[in-house]
């Protein structure tokens, strides 16, 4: 059996690109719909991760 349904699923283990995912509605989480992030710098590049669910964004 062949599904081609391509549910979008987030990996918490995953950095995802801003550029590529950006938010569906903006400052918030695109997992849990969450404003509160938490913020840090790794290798010069801004990293945003979800206080709630742990999703990471580099903007
Ligand atoms: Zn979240």
């Amino acid at each position: 059996m062949e599904e081609k349904q391509q549910e979008e699923t987030i990996d918490l283990d995953k950095v995802y690109n801003y550029n590529e995912y950006p938010d569906k509605k903006s400052g918030r989480c695109d997992n849990c719909d969450s404003a509160f992030f938490k913020n840090s710098i790794k290798g010069g590049v801004f990293l945003r991760e979800c206080r709630q669910c742990g999703m990471k964004k580099s903007i």
